[in-house]
Protein backbone atom coordinates (compact mmCIF):
# COMPACT_ATOMS: atom_id res chain seq x y z
CA UNK A 1 0.00 0.00 0.00
CA UNK A 2 1.13 3.33 -0.56
CA UNK A 3 2.52 5.70 2.40
CA UNK A 4 -0.93 8.27 2.70
CA UNK A 5 -0.34 11.65 3.60
CA UNK A 6 -1.74 13.30 6.41
CA UNK A 7 -4.81 14.46 4.62
CA UNK A 8 -4.43 11.69 2.25
CA UNK A 9 -5.29 9.33 5.16
CA UNK A 10 -8.70 11.88 6.57
CA UNK A 11 -10.16 11.87 2.98
CA UNK A 12 -9.52 8.07 2.55
CA UNK A 13 -11.89 7.08 5.52
CA UNK A 14 -15.23 7.12 4.98
CA UNK A 15 -17.21 9.39 7.23
CA UNK A 16 -20.88 9.59 8.99
CA UNK A 17 -23.48 7.83 6.96
CA UNK A 18 -21.43 6.82 4.26
CA UNK A 19 -19.49 4.21 6.84
CA UNK A 20 -22.65 2.66 8.26
CA UNK A 21 -24.29 2.49 4.35
CA UNK A 22 -21.68 0.10 3.62
CA UNK A 23 -22.92 -1.95 6.51
CA UNK A 24 -26.33 -1.69 5.25
CA UNK A 25 -25.34 -2.72 1.55
CA UNK A 26 -23.49 -5.85 3.31
CA UNK A 27 -26.68 -6.41 5.50
CA UNK A 28 -28.77 -6.87 2.11
CA UNK A 29 -26.58 -8.49 0.57
CA UNK A 30 -25.89 -11.56 3.04
CA UNK A 31 -29.94 -11.48 3.66
CA UNK A 32 -30.48 -13.02 0.46
CA UNK A 33 -33.95 -14.75 1.00
CA UNK A 34 -34.66 -12.37 3.79
CA UNK A 35 -36.87 -9.58 2.61
CA UNK A 36 -35.70 -5.80 4.40
CA UNK A 37 -37.93 -3.42 4.31
CA UNK A 38 -35.00 -0.40 3.42
CA UNK A 39 -35.87 3.25 5.24
CA UNK A 40 -32.26 4.12 4.82
CA UNK A 41 -31.77 5.33 1.68
CA UNK A 42 -31.04 8.67 0.72
CA UNK A 43 -31.24 8.10 -2.98
CA UNK A 44 -34.62 10.11 -4.21
CA UNK A 45 -37.35 7.94 -5.36
CA UNK A 46 -37.76 7.98 -9.82
CA UNK A 47 -40.69 9.08 -10.21
CA UNK A 48 -42.27 8.83 -13.66
CA UNK A 49 -43.22 12.19 -14.15
CA UNK A 50 -40.00 13.62 -13.49
CA UNK A 51 -37.96 11.30 -15.23
CA UNK A 52 -40.25 11.95 -18.42
CA UNK A 53 -39.45 15.58 -17.84
CA UNK A 54 -35.79 14.94 -18.47
CA UNK A 55 -35.98 12.49 -21.28
CA UNK A 56 -37.73 15.24 -22.86
CA UNK A 57 -35.57 17.72 -22.11
CA UNK A 58 -32.70 15.51 -23.33
CA UNK A 59 -34.81 14.70 -26.44
CA UNK A 60 -35.24 18.05 -26.79
CA UNK A 61 -31.25 18.83 -26.94
CA UNK A 62 -30.38 15.91 -29.18
CA UNK A 63 -32.85 17.45 -31.66
CA UNK A 64 -30.91 20.91 -31.46
CA UNK A 65 -28.88 22.62 -34.46
CA UNK A 66 -26.68 25.48 -34.06
CA UNK A 67 -29.18 27.90 -33.85
CA UNK A 68 -28.08 29.76 -31.31
CA UNK A 69 -25.08 32.12 -31.13
CA UNK A 70 -24.44 30.86 -27.76
CA UNK A 71 -22.96 27.61 -28.59
CA UNK A 72 -22.38 27.94 -32.43
CA UNK A 73 -22.02 29.89 -35.30
CA UNK A 74 -25.73 29.38 -36.97
CA UNK A 75 -25.26 30.40 -40.43
CA UNK A 76 -22.70 27.22 -41.00
CA UNK A 77 -24.76 25.18 -38.39
CA UNK A 78 -22.23 22.47 -37.91
CA UNK A 79 -22.16 22.27 -34.34
CA UNK A 80 -25.13 20.55 -32.77
CA UNK A 81 -25.97 22.26 -29.35
CA UNK A 82 -25.52 18.19 -28.19
CA UNK A 83 -21.61 18.40 -29.98
CA UNK A 84 -20.77 21.65 -27.95
CA UNK A 85 -21.69 20.42 -24.67
CA UNK A 86 -20.69 16.98 -24.59
CA UNK A 87 -17.65 17.02 -27.10
CA UNK A 88 -15.83 20.38 -25.77
CA UNK A 89 -14.49 22.59 -22.63
CA UNK A 90 -16.34 24.71 -21.07
CA UNK A 91 -16.10 27.72 -18.91
CA UNK A 92 -15.46 27.25 -14.95
CA UNK A 93 -17.91 29.17 -14.41
CA UNK A 94 -21.13 27.32 -15.49
CA UNK A 95 -22.61 26.19 -19.04
CA UNK A 96 -23.88 30.24 -20.05
CA UNK A 97 -27.23 29.37 -21.29
CA UNK A 98 -28.08 27.39 -17.88
CA UNK A 99 -26.56 30.21 -15.69
CA UNK A 100 -28.86 32.32 -17.51
CA UNK A 101 -32.11 30.69 -16.54
CA UNK A 102 -30.91 29.97 -13.54
CA UNK A 103 -31.05 34.35 -13.22
CA UNK A 104 -33.60 35.03 -14.87
CA UNK A 105 -35.96 32.21 -12.87
CA UNK A 106 -34.60 33.64 -9.57
CA UNK A 107 -34.76 37.61 -10.66
CA UNK A 108 -38.43 36.94 -11.67
CA UNK A 109 -39.31 34.35 -8.93
CA UNK A 110 -38.20 36.42 -6.04
CA UNK A 111 -37.53 39.93 -7.37
CA UNK A 112 -34.30 40.00 -7.93
CA UNK A 113 -31.43 41.64 -9.66
CA UNK A 114 -28.99 38.98 -9.84
CA UNK A 115 -26.56 38.71 -13.19
CA UNK A 116 -24.35 36.15 -14.31
CA UNK A 117 -21.41 36.94 -12.01
CA UNK A 118 -23.45 36.00 -8.87
CA UNK A 119 -23.78 32.84 -9.91
CA UNK A 120 -21.23 29.29 -10.24
CA UNK A 121 -22.14 26.02 -11.48
CA UNK A 122 -20.51 23.10 -9.44
CA UNK A 123 -20.39 18.92 -9.66
CA UNK A 124 -23.50 18.26 -6.94
CA UNK A 125 -23.49 20.67 -4.56
CA UNK A 126 -21.36 18.72 -2.10
CA UNK A 127 -18.83 20.23 -4.00
CA UNK A 128 -19.68 23.94 -2.82
CA UNK A 129 -18.90 22.86 0.71
CA UNK A 130 -15.56 21.08 0.14
CA UNK A 131 -14.74 24.43 -1.92
CA UNK A 132 -16.22 27.08 0.60
CA UNK A 133 -15.19 24.80 3.76
CA UNK A 134 -11.70 24.92 2.61
CA UNK A 135 -11.19 28.30 1.12
CA UNK A 136 -12.77 29.77 4.24
CA UNK A 137 -12.07 27.48 6.79
CA UNK A 138 -8.74 26.02 7.77
CA UNK A 139 -5.61 27.99 8.84
CA UNK A 140 -4.81 31.37 7.71
CA UNK A 141 -2.08 32.20 5.46
CA UNK A 142 0.49 33.08 8.21
CA UNK A 143 -0.33 30.02 10.35
CA UNK A 144 -1.70 32.34 13.39
CA UNK A 145 -5.54 31.61 13.39
CA UNK A 146 -7.55 28.17 12.65
CA UNK A 147 -10.62 29.86 11.10
CA UNK A 148 -13.82 27.38 12.06
CA UNK A 149 -16.37 26.14 9.75
CA UNK A 150 -19.49 26.75 11.60
CA UNK A 151 -22.56 24.35 11.93
CA UNK A 152 -25.07 26.52 13.92
CA UNK A 153 -27.74 23.67 14.82
CA UNK A 154 -26.61 20.00 14.98
CA UNK A 155 -27.92 17.36 13.77
CA UNK A 156 -27.04 18.49 10.15
CA UNK A 157 -26.27 16.84 7.02
CA UNK A 158 -23.98 13.62 7.59
CA UNK A 159 -21.90 15.21 4.40
CA UNK A 160 -20.30 18.33 6.27
CA UNK A 161 -18.04 15.88 8.46
CA UNK A 162 -16.16 14.92 5.46
CA UNK A 163 -15.61 18.66 3.43
CA UNK A 164 -12.57 20.42 5.17
CA UNK A 165 -9.40 18.94 5.06
CA UNK A 166 -8.42 20.70 8.37
CA UNK A 167 -10.80 18.16 10.80
CA UNK A 168 -10.48 20.48 14.02
CA UNK A 169 -11.95 23.44 11.99
CA UNK A 170 -15.48 22.31 11.80
CA UNK A 171 -17.58 22.84 15.15
CA UNK A 172 -21.57 22.18 15.98
CA UNK A 173 -23.71 23.77 18.07
CA UNK A 174 -25.71 21.71 20.49
CA UNK A 175 -29.56 23.32 19.73
CA UNK A 176 -32.53 23.84 21.89
CA UNK A 177 -35.14 22.04 21.44
CA UNK A 178 -39.17 22.75 21.65
CA UNK A 179 -40.97 19.67 23.08
CA UNK A 180 -44.59 19.53 22.78
CA UNK A 181 -44.75 15.95 25.18
CA UNK A 182 -48.36 15.47 24.44
CA UNK A 183 -48.21 15.38 20.70
CA UNK A 184 -45.32 13.77 20.24
CA UNK A 185 -43.47 16.21 18.53
CA UNK A 186 -40.24 18.41 19.25
CA UNK A 187 -38.41 21.11 16.62
CA UNK A 188 -35.22 21.79 17.04
CA UNK A 189 -33.63 25.82 17.31
CA UNK A 190 -30.71 27.18 17.10
CA UNK A 191 -28.97 28.16 20.46
CA UNK A 192 -28.30 31.52 20.13
CA UNK A 193 -26.95 31.72 23.94
CA UNK A 194 -24.25 29.61 22.67
CA UNK A 195 -23.50 30.07 19.09
CA UNK A 196 -20.24 31.99 18.53
CA UNK A 197 -19.63 33.50 14.87
CA UNK A 198 -16.65 35.83 15.21
CA UNK A 199 -13.45 36.79 13.79
CA UNK A 200 -12.80 32.86 14.42
CA UNK A 201 -15.09 31.79 11.95
CA UNK A 202 -14.32 31.24 8.56
CA UNK A 203 -17.65 30.27 7.40
CA UNK A 204 -21.24 28.93 8.66
CA UNK A 205 -23.30 26.10 6.72
CA UNK A 206 -26.51 24.71 7.66
CA UNK A 207 -29.08 22.90 5.55
CA UNK A 208 -32.59 24.38 5.47
CA UNK A 209 -35.13 22.06 4.93
CA UNK A 210 -32.43 20.03 6.88
CA UNK A 211 -31.35 16.10 6.24
CA UNK A 212 -31.96 14.66 8.52
CA UNK A 213 -34.56 16.36 10.68
CA UNK A 214 -36.48 18.04 8.10
CA UNK A 215 -36.35 21.21 10.10
CA UNK A 216 -36.93 24.79 8.01
CA UNK A 217 -35.32 26.88 10.04
CA UNK A 218 -37.10 30.16 10.25
CA UNK A 219 -36.61 33.35 8.32
CA UNK A 220 -35.72 35.08 11.94
CA UNK A 221 -33.83 32.07 12.62
CA UNK A 222 -31.15 32.63 9.18
CA UNK A 223 -31.38 35.86 9.01
CA UNK A 224 -29.53 36.15 12.99
CA UNK A 225 -27.45 33.99 11.43
CA UNK A 226 -26.66 36.30 9.21
CA UNK A 227 -26.36 38.94 10.79
CA UNK A 228 -23.96 37.64 13.49
CA UNK A 229 -21.34 36.91 10.62
CA UNK A 230 -22.04 39.94 8.41
CA UNK A 231 -19.61 42.25 10.67
CA UNK A 232 -17.23 39.85 9.88
CA UNK A 233 -17.43 39.54 6.63
CA UNK A 234 -17.85 35.86 6.98
CA UNK A 235 -19.93 33.64 4.21
CA UNK A 236 -23.25 31.79 5.39
CA UNK A 237 -24.00 28.79 3.35
CA UNK A 238 -27.51 28.20 2.94
CA UNK A 239 -27.81 24.25 1.69
CA UNK A 240 -30.94 24.72 -0.13
CA UNK A 241 -30.83 20.40 -1.30
CA UNK A 242 -34.53 19.91 -0.61
CA UNK A 243 -35.79 23.99 -0.71
CA UNK A 244 -37.63 25.87 -3.10
CA UNK A 245 -38.12 26.65 -6.00
CA UNK A 246 -36.36 23.49 -7.13
CA UNK A 247 -36.89 20.03 -5.49
CA UNK A 248 -39.61 22.13 -3.56
CA UNK A 249 -39.77 19.69 -0.81
CA UNK A 250 -40.47 22.51 1.81
CA UNK A 251 -43.70 21.46 3.66
CA UNK A 252 -44.41 24.51 5.75
CA UNK A 253 -43.72 27.93 3.79
CA UNK A 254 -40.38 28.90 3.12
CA UNK A 255 -38.56 31.49 0.90
CA UNK A 256 -35.26 31.33 -0.05
CA UNK A 257 -33.36 34.16 1.97
CA UNK A 258 -30.54 36.31 -0.25
CA UNK A 259 -27.94 38.54 1.65
CA UNK A 260 -24.36 40.31 1.05
CA UNK A 261 -23.22 37.66 2.75
CA UNK A 262 -25.60 34.74 2.17
CA UNK A 263 -24.76 32.05 -0.08
CA UNK A 264 -27.57 30.14 -1.42
CA UNK A 265 -27.05 26.88 -2.51
CA UNK A 266 -28.85 24.94 -4.76
CA UNK A 267 -28.80 20.89 -5.81
CA UNK A 268 -30.85 19.40 -8.79
CA UNK A 269 -30.27 15.60 -6.95
CA UNK A 270 -33.62 15.56 -5.58
CA UNK A 271 -35.38 17.07 -8.58
CA UNK A 272 -34.55 14.05 -10.27
CA UNK A 273 -30.61 14.85 -11.43
CA UNK A 274 -28.34 13.30 -8.71
CA UNK A 275 -26.61 11.04 -11.42
CA UNK A 276 -26.00 14.65 -13.04
CA UNK A 277 -24.27 15.98 -10.74
CA UNK A 278 -25.53 20.13 -10.61
CA UNK A 279 -25.08 22.34 -7.63
CA UNK A 280 -25.58 26.34 -8.30
CA UNK A 281 -24.09 28.33 -5.60
CA UNK A 282 -25.47 32.31 -5.61
CA UNK A 283 -24.06 34.80 -3.72
CA UNK A 284 -21.39 38.36 -3.80
CA UNK A 285 -19.66 37.76 -6.40
CA UNK A 286 -16.12 38.41 -4.87
CA UNK A 287 -17.20 34.63 -2.92
CA UNK A 288 -18.12 33.29 -5.67
CA UNK A 289 -15.14 34.20 -7.53
CA UNK A 290 -13.38 32.18 -4.51
CA UNK A 291 -15.60 29.37 -5.35
CA UNK A 292 -15.26 29.61 -9.20
CA UNK A 293 -11.29 29.78 -8.89
CA UNK A 294 -11.06 26.59 -6.37
CA UNK A 295 -13.23 24.71 -8.97
CA UNK A 296 -10.86 25.16 -11.97
CA UNK A 297 -8.21 23.89 -9.75
CA UNK A 298 -10.07 20.75 -8.69
CA UNK A 299 -11.99 19.82 -11.83
CA UNK A 300 -12.09 22.62 -14.61
CA UNK A 301 -15.70 22.41 -14.81
CA UNK A 302 -19.08 20.68 -14.22
CA UNK A 303 -20.54 18.44 -16.58
CA UNK A 304 -22.48 20.41 -19.22
CA UNK A 305 -25.06 17.93 -20.57
CA UNK A 306 -26.71 18.06 -17.40
CA UNK A 307 -26.65 21.68 -17.56
CA UNK A 308 -28.33 21.51 -20.85
CA UNK A 309 -31.34 20.06 -20.27
CA UNK A 310 -31.68 21.33 -16.92
CA UNK A 311 -31.49 24.76 -19.08
CA UNK A 312 -34.76 23.90 -20.93
CA UNK A 313 -36.09 22.19 -17.91
CA UNK A 314 -35.74 25.76 -15.69
CA UNK A 315 -36.53 28.18 -18.74
CA UNK A 316 -39.85 26.93 -19.64
CA UNK A 317 -40.92 26.69 -15.39
CA UNK A 318 -41.80 22.75 -16.02
CA UNK A 319 -39.07 22.11 -13.36
CA UNK A 320 -40.44 24.16 -11.07
CA UNK A 321 -44.19 23.50 -11.56
CA UNK A 322 -43.12 19.60 -11.36
CA UNK A 323 -41.82 20.27 -7.89
CA UNK A 324 -44.50 22.03 -6.65
CA UNK A 325 -47.07 19.50 -8.19
CA UNK A 326 -45.24 15.66 -8.30
CA UNK A 327 -42.02 15.68 -6.38
CA UNK A 328 -43.60 17.76 -2.46
CA UNK A 329 -46.85 15.87 -2.75
CA UNK A 330 -45.27 12.77 -3.42
CA UNK A 331 -43.06 12.77 -0.26
CA UNK A 332 -45.53 15.10 2.44
CA UNK A 333 -48.00 12.07 1.75
CA UNK A 334 -45.31 9.76 3.05
CA UNK A 335 -44.15 11.48 6.12
CA UNK A 336 -48.01 11.54 6.71
CA UNK A 337 -48.15 7.92 6.67
CA UNK A 338 -44.90 7.39 8.81
CA UNK A 339 -46.83 9.91 11.44
CA UNK A 340 -50.20 8.60 11.63
CA UNK A 341 -48.73 5.57 12.03
CA UNK A 342 -45.98 5.76 15.04
CA UNK A 343 -49.59 7.75 16.70
CA UNK A 344 -51.39 4.82 16.07
CA UNK A 345 -48.80 2.23 17.09
CA UNK A 346 -46.62 3.82 19.74
CA UNK A 347 -47.50 2.31 23.13
CA UNK A 348 -48.98 5.04 24.78
CA UNK A 349 -46.70 4.39 28.14
CA UNK A 350 -43.42 5.21 26.11
CA UNK A 351 -41.66 8.57 25.63
CA UNK A 352 -41.08 9.04 21.84
CA UNK A 353 -40.93 12.45 19.97
CA UNK A 354 -41.08 12.26 16.07
CA UNK A 355 -39.23 16.23 14.99
CA UNK A 356 -41.80 18.18 12.70
CA UNK A 357 -42.30 17.83 9.47
CA UNK A 358 -40.96 20.76 7.86
CA UNK A 359 -39.27 18.93 4.49
CA UNK A 360 -36.74 17.12 3.02
CA UNK A 361 -37.12 12.90 2.26
CA UNK A 362 -36.86 11.70 5.58
CA UNK A 363 -38.55 11.84 9.29
CA UNK A 364 -36.21 11.85 12.64
CA UNK A 365 -37.27 9.97 15.83
CA UNK A 366 -35.89 10.69 19.09
CA UNK A 367 -36.22 7.85 21.74
CA UNK A 368 -35.70 9.88 24.86
CA UNK A 369 -35.37 6.66 27.50
CA UNK A 370 -33.72 4.41 24.90
CA UNK A 371 -32.15 2.08 27.47
CA UNK A 372 -29.16 1.25 24.42
CA UNK A 373 -27.54 3.40 21.66
CA UNK A 374 -28.74 4.26 18.82
CA UNK A 375 -26.81 1.22 17.06
CA UNK A 376 -27.68 -1.21 19.34
CA UNK A 377 -31.36 -0.04 18.36
CA UNK A 378 -30.44 0.12 15.11
CA UNK A 379 -29.48 -3.88 15.32
CA UNK A 380 -33.12 -4.44 16.97
CA UNK A 381 -34.68 -3.30 13.51
CA UNK A 382 -32.58 -5.44 11.79
CA UNK A 383 -33.58 -8.19 13.36
CA UNK A 384 -37.46 -7.92 12.57
CA UNK A 385 -35.84 -6.64 8.43
CA UNK A 386 -36.47 -3.11 9.35
CA UNK A 387 -33.21 -0.85 8.18
CA UNK A 388 -32.86 2.86 8.92
CA UNK A 389 -29.81 5.07 9.98
CA UNK A 390 -28.68 5.51 13.07
CA UNK A 391 -28.90 9.10 14.22
CA UNK A 392 -25.50 9.60 15.74
CA UNK A 393 -23.41 9.97 12.19
CA UNK A 394 -25.46 12.99 11.75
CA UNK A 395 -23.84 15.06 14.89
CA UNK A 396 -20.80 16.21 12.64
CA UNK A 397 -18.43 18.56 14.47
CA UNK A 398 -19.92 18.38 17.88
CA UNK A 399 -17.78 17.94 20.73
CA UNK A 400 -20.21 17.82 23.33
CA UNK A 401 -21.19 14.63 25.10
CA UNK A 402 -24.97 14.75 24.65
CA UNK A 403 -26.83 11.48 25.32
CA UNK A 404 -29.40 12.75 22.63
CA UNK A 405 -27.13 11.85 20.14
CA UNK A 406 -27.36 8.16 20.52
CA UNK A 407 -31.10 8.49 20.54
CA UNK A 408 -32.64 9.30 17.46
CA UNK A 409 -32.75 7.26 14.49
CA UNK A 410 -33.67 8.78 10.69
CA UNK A 411 -36.59 7.25 8.46
CA UNK A 412 -36.03 7.48 4.80
CA UNK A 413 -39.79 8.67 3.28
CA UNK A 414 -38.44 6.92 -0.33
CA UNK A 415 -40.11 3.18 0.52
CA UNK A 416 -43.82 2.94 -0.56
CA UNK A 417 -46.63 3.62 2.12
CA UNK A 418 -47.00 -0.24 2.86
CA UNK A 419 -43.52 -0.69 3.53
CA UNK A 420 -43.73 2.39 5.82
CA UNK A 421 -46.94 1.47 7.28
CA UNK A 422 -45.38 -2.06 8.45
CA UNK A 423 -41.76 -0.94 9.04
CA UNK A 424 -43.44 1.69 11.75
CA UNK A 425 -45.73 -0.83 13.27
CA UNK A 426 -43.18 -3.30 13.88
CA UNK A 427 -40.49 -0.40 15.21
CA UNK A 428 -42.96 0.41 17.15
CA UNK A 429 -43.25 -3.37 18.63
CA UNK A 430 -39.81 -3.62 19.06
CA UNK A 431 -38.99 -0.22 20.83
CA UNK A 432 -42.05 -1.38 23.45
CA UNK A 433 -39.74 -4.52 23.56
CA UNK A 434 -36.11 -2.73 24.53
CA UNK A 435 -37.80 -0.35 27.04
CA UNK A 436 -39.21 -3.11 28.62
CA UNK A 437 -35.67 -5.04 28.84
CA UNK A 438 -34.68 -2.42 31.35
N1 LIG B 1 -26.85 18.77 1.20
C1 LIG B 1 -27.80 18.01 1.74
C2 LIG B 1 -28.57 18.52 2.90
C3 LIG B 1 -28.04 16.73 1.23
O1 LIG B 1 -28.98 15.96 1.79
C4 LIG B 1 -27.27 16.27 0.13
C5 LIG B 1 -27.47 14.92 -0.42
O2 LIG B 1 -28.15 14.09 0.08
C6 LIG B 1 -26.29 17.12 -0.39
C7 LIG B 1 -26.12 18.37 0.17
C8 LIG B 1 -25.42 16.71 -1.53
O3 LIG B 1 -26.13 16.85 -2.72
P1 LIG B 1 -25.48 16.91 -4.15
O4 LIG B 1 -25.97 15.70 -4.86
O5 LIG B 1 -25.99 18.18 -4.75
O6 LIG B 1 -23.98 16.94 -4.03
Amino acid sequence: NPALSKIGAQMSHLTGVRAIMKDIVETLRAGKGQEFINLSAGNPVILPEVEQLWRDCTADLLASHATCSTWGDPKTAVASEYGEVVCRYGASQGYQPFIEAVRDDFNRRYGLNLSNNNILITPGSQSIYFYAANAFGGYTADGSQLKKIVLPLSPDYTGYGGVTLVPEALIAYKPTLDIDEKANRFKYRPDFSQLAIDENTGCVIFSRPCNPTGNVLTQEEVEKIAALAAPYNVPVLVDSAYAPPYPALNFTDMTPIMGENIIHCISLSKAGLPGERIGIAIGDPEMIQVLECFQTNMCIHSPRYGQAIATRAIASGALGDIAETVIRPHYQQKFTVVENTLDQAMPKDLPWCLHRGEGAIFSWLWLPELPMTDWEFYQELKQVGVIVVPGSSFFPGLREDWPHTQQCIRISLTATDEELTTGMQRLAKVAAEVHQKV
